[in-house]
This record gives structure tokens, C-alpha cells and sequence, in this order.
């Protein structure tokens, strides 16, 4: 069946359901997105050209969200909680909803078993698979083992999971993540990396879901700079423990500029939050566009990572202005990224920011420096910038996105047959994701296996005398030392973000659009 688009979201508003904080917030954005997602429908059906989509029975599964997993977000929803997970699930249905497949929801896990017992039963998920496709967090991956058994394994394939953080290959290995000492409580599903999905393009081992922004047309964008009051900041923090043993900074920022802030209170002030501040507390979604509409900066004092905001402050014209990590903070020194399963190093609060939006719209400095960070400030208040917003975080940029997955991602087939166009090889003693970036590419790991061979390696010309094969995350490399050229046994373990000191190591680099990294120059 063809899958049309729908610009119409009553249906899926009702599939949502009700009762919990969690999903009236994600119910209040999808209805305050709506018209922008369905000019954005309009606008990609028209690029497509009638072109063939199948429609997918889709099964979305949040785990997060039900009791069974303690649902510990819902109850500080308007208690200044993370809000992240919920924009970008409600933004996952809606683009899902949107283009047309046919959607099962689900945010329990009685719903989703119908009460029968753990590893048996005629329950939906236990025969054949009446999905094509399943989304679901780690927290559904859990439950779905539970109660499936043996039969998940069979319809791994099917199952994308979205994870925020994002899952390197060599924690997603069983075996290998297990004798190598990358096990974490996540993970090792064994599924193929490019499974999960993530809120920002980390590695492209895994696919990058993201989420949206409010978009701004013409008007509204001119509007925005006639009205924006240089001396305002907003900060970036809606939990009083975000602020603690900020003060000194803080001060200086106040020294020049009038202090807002969106912390949630109960009665009084929280300590953490010095009077100068002009606390709003939390604010609805829309209230809080409102008050960036007219602050110059947005300032960030290194939590939370990675969040939703930073995008929507520079899409309402706000600089950002974030402190840099130095160290970079990762899960071997920040107990945050402890026993998430990446051994990214966070080389900021918001390394997206920071690496694909940058100057003029975001500031990156060492906050130790208070000369620095001082003027930092002062020319943030000489700066005039846009409202920016990256395609790839517009409604048109997700669909177009989420339209490529579904049409071309199978992992149930043996060969992916989704192969972008134009590829280079790279040597080099960094992790691919860094090799290929420093040629203007970015890493495709579907395209290891053709690289994965003697001649690829001799077409680089590379002195190996030995050849060996193994199950080592780093390969294909070559090790100078040994004079070894090492070549990748297990196919789970391509990796771009892979590296090592020992190893140069052989990269599938492709060309990307720009503003949307996800899709190669000719693949939609
Ligand atoms: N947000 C809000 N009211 C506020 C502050 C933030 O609704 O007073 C929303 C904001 O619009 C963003 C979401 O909270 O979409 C998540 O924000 P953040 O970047 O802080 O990420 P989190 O840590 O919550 O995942």
C-alpha cells in the first residue's frame, strides 16, 4: 500500500492518549507544530513527485514512558526535568504520522502483551511479526526481551532503537564488548550500530534521528531583530542544580547584561539562583520562543548536554555561548557518561553547536578564563546575527530524513542494498569519523565492506607483509610498527568511531548535503 502524506494530526492526537504529564506535553507540541509540519509535507510531496512509498505497519513502543520501567520523567514534566527525550519522541511520531504509515502506539507494556506471561503466549510480538518496523528505546528493548524471549531475536531487524547518547559498535557486540571491557548496563544487542538512532549526528555508526525547531518565516525573522534587546541573557538551565557554584560568573555576566533564567520553583527562589536573576520558572514550550524572540544571548553553564535548547535559541536569533571541555569530558572521567555505551569525548556542552553551526551564531570558550569569557560577552553584544536553523532540524529536514530510513534501511536483508554514492579512503591514525571529516566527508560504515579486502590496502600502498584477519573494532587497519595489515572478521564491529594509537586505519569516507549529513549528495 502507498503511504500518503497526512497533514491532518487529530488521529495521531488521540493515538497519544492521555493521563500523564509526558504525553500532554508531547500532545501540546505536536498541536503547536502542527502547521509547520504539514507545510513541510506539502513542500517534500512535492519534491518526491508521486514517487512510490510503501506504507509500513510501524509499532512505536516507548519504554521510557511506562510504569513497568518506573517512569521516573513523566512526574517532572513541570518540575524543570528532562525534556529532551519527550520533543523528540513527540517529534518522531508526528514524522512518522505524517508520512503516512500506519502506527501502533504503545507506552505500556501490559498494552503491548496483552497480560501474558513473560517468554510465552500468543502475544502479537511472539508469532509472525505484524510489523515491519518497530521503534523503541533501551528500556522497550529490555521489556520486549523479557516477554518475547527467543522470538526477539528473530525479528531483531526489524527494531530501530532511539538512543539519545548513541551506541559505538564495539559496546553493541556481545562477545566483544564482553572480553574487552566494553560492557555497559545499555547494551550489547548485537544489532547492526546504524539500528540506533540518536538526537544529533555523534557517529555515523549509528543513523541520526534528531528532532525539530521552530521555524521562523520572513516576517517574523525581521520582526525578530527589530525587537531583540541587546543586553538580554537567558540561561540555559531549568533545575536549580544546573546553577549551583555559578555565581562568578554569573556576576560578571550581570555586570553588562540583565540576567533572565526558566528555573522551576515550588514557593521560593532556589538559593542557587542569585536575586539579580529575573526568574520566569519553567515555562510552556512556546512562552519560552518568546523570551528568546528578544534575548541576544543564550548561555550555557556545561548542563545539560546535548540538549533541545541551544537549537531553539539560535533559531530565534540568540547567540550561544557555551563553555569549552578541556579535558573532554567522556565515560572514562564524567560520571554522567559513565557506562553509557560511546567513548565519544564531549569536547563542549553541545559539541553540534559548536562543530556544525558555530560562529557567528555560537561561542565556545574556556570559562576559566575570565578574560576570556569576559569578552566573550562584550562581543556577543557587538554581534548581529539571523535566526539560524540547520535543514537537518526543520520538519522538511526530518521527513526527508526519516523517508530515506524507511524506504532504504533493511537490516533484515543480508546485503543492505542502501549504497550512497562516491567514496575515498583515508588512512590515518584517528577514528574515521575524524579522518574522513578533515577531507570534507563524513564515514560511511555500509561501505567497510568493500574496503575490506587485500586490495584495497595495496591500492593505498601500504607495505604489509603480513595479512591477518581478526574481530578487532579498529579494523581494516595497518599497524606500521608490525608492518601488519589487520583485515575485519566480524562485520558487527566496522566502526568509524574506532581508534587507536597502534593502528592506522583504512576509512569509507561520502560526500553529504549540507545541513542535512545524514543523506549523501545524490541519494533521496
Ligand atoms: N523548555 C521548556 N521550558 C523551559 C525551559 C525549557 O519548555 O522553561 C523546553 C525547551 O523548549 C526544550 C526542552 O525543554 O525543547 C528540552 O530542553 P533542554 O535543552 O534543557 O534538554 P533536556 O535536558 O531537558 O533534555
Amino acid at each position: 500500500q502507498y503511504a500518503a502524506f497526512r497533514t491532518d494530526l487529530s488521529v495521531l492526537l488521540d493515538q497519544v492518549g492521555a493521563g500523564k504529564e509526558s504525553l500532554s506535553f508531547m500532545k501540546r507540541r505536536i498541536r503547536r507544530l502542527a502547521q509547520q509540519w504539514a507545510m513541510a509535507a506539502n513542500r517534500l510531496d512535492a519534491t518526491l513527485e508521486q514517487r512510490w512509498r510503501d506504507q509500513k505497519k510501524i509499532l512505536v513502543h516507548v519504554g521510557f514512558l511506562t510504569e513497568e520501567s518506573g517512569d521516573v520523567f513523566s512526574p517532572k514534566v513541570l518540575k524543570g526535568g528532562p525534556l529532551g527525550e519527550m520533543v523528540q519522541w513527540a517529534d518522531i511520531l508526528t514524522a512518522l504520522h505524517v508520512l503516512g504509515h500506519n502506527l501502533k502506539i504503545s507506552m505500556s507494556v501490559k498494552e503491548l502483551f496483552l497480560g501474558v506471561p513473560p517468554g510465552r503466549g500468543s502475544c502479537p510480538l511472539t508469532g509472525p511479526l505484524p510489523f515491519d518496523l518497530i521503534y523503541t528505546d533501551y528500556h522497550g528493548m529490555q521489556q520486549m526481551k523479557q516477554h518475547m524471549g527467543l522470538s526477539l531475536k528473530k525479528h531483531k531487524c526489524h527494531i530501530r532503537v532511539i538512543d539519545t547518547f548513541g551506541t559505538e559498535p564495539a559496546y553493541n557486540h556481545e562477545e566483544y564488548a564482553t572480553l574487552h571491557g566494553y560492557r555497559t548496563n545499555w547494551g550489547y544487542w548485537n544489532l547492526n550500530a546504524r539500528q540506533y538512532m540518536t538526537m544529533f549526528p555523534h557517529t555515523p555508526d549509528n543513523s541520526f534521528m534528531g528532532f525539530v525547531s521552530e521555524e521562523l518565516n520572513e516576517t517574523e525573522k525581521r520582526s525578530i531583530q527589530q525587537n531583540k534587546v541587546n543586553n538580554m541573557a537567558v540561561v540555559y538551565g531549568k533545575e536549580a542544580s544546573m546553577w549551583k557554584g555559578k555565581e562568578g560568573f554569573l556576576q560578571i555576566l550581570h555586570r553588562y547584561m540583565e540576567v533572565h533564567g526558566t528555573v522551576y520553583y515550588e514557593t521560593q527562589r532556589p538559593p542557587e539562583v542569585p536575586a539579580f536573576v529575573k526568574n520566569h520558572g519553567l515555562l510552556p514550550q512556546h512562552e519560552l520562543q518568546q523570551l528568546l524572540r528578544k534575548a541576544k544571548l543564550f548561555i550555557g553553564f556545561g548542563f545539560p548536554y546535548e540538549g533541545p535548547a541551544p537549537l531553539e535559541a539560535i533559531a530565534n536569533g540568540c547567540i550561544f555561548l557555551q563553555p569549552k571541555f578541556h579535558p573532554p569530558h567522556s565515560s572514562l572521567n564524567h560520571e554522567f557518561f559513565r557506562g553509557k555505551p560511546t567513548s565519544r569525548e564531549v569536547s563542549s556542552q553541545h559539541p553540534y553547536a559548536e562543530q556544525y553551526i558555530g560562529n557567528p551564531h555560537v561561542m565556545t570558550v574556556d570559562y576559566n578564563n575570565s578574560l576570556e569569557f569576559d569578552s566573550a560577552i562584550r562581543e556577543i553584544m557587538r554581534t548581529k546575527v539571523e535566526p539560524y536553523l540547520p535543514y537537518e532540524y526543520t520538519c522538511e529536514g526530518m521527513l526527508e530524513r526519516v523517508h530515506a530510513y524507511i524506504q532504504n534501511q533493511d537490516f533484515c536483508a543480508l546485503e543492505p542494498p542502501f549504497v550512497p554514492a562516491n567514496f575515498s579512503r583515508q588512512l590515518s591514525g584517528q577514528s574515521c569519523v575524524e579522518a574522513c571529516h578533515s577531507e570534507g566527508f563524513i564515514c560511511e560504515p555500509a561501505h567497510f565492506r568493500f574496503i575490506n579486502n587485500k586490495e584495497a590496502l595495496r591500492g593505498l600502498k601500504v607495505q604489509c607483509e603480513v595479512v591477518d584477519s581478526e574481530v578487532n573494532h579498529i579494523l581494516p587497519a595497518f599497524s606500521e610498527v608490525r608492518r601488519e595489515c589487520g583485515l575485519q572478521q566480524e562485520p558487527l564491529l566496522f566502526s568509524c568511531a574506532g581508534h587507536s594509537p597502534k593502528y592506522r586505519r583504512l576509512c569509507p569516507c561520502r560526500d553529504f548535503r549540507r545541513g542535512q549529513v545524514a543523506l549523501c549528495r545524490d541519494c533521496l
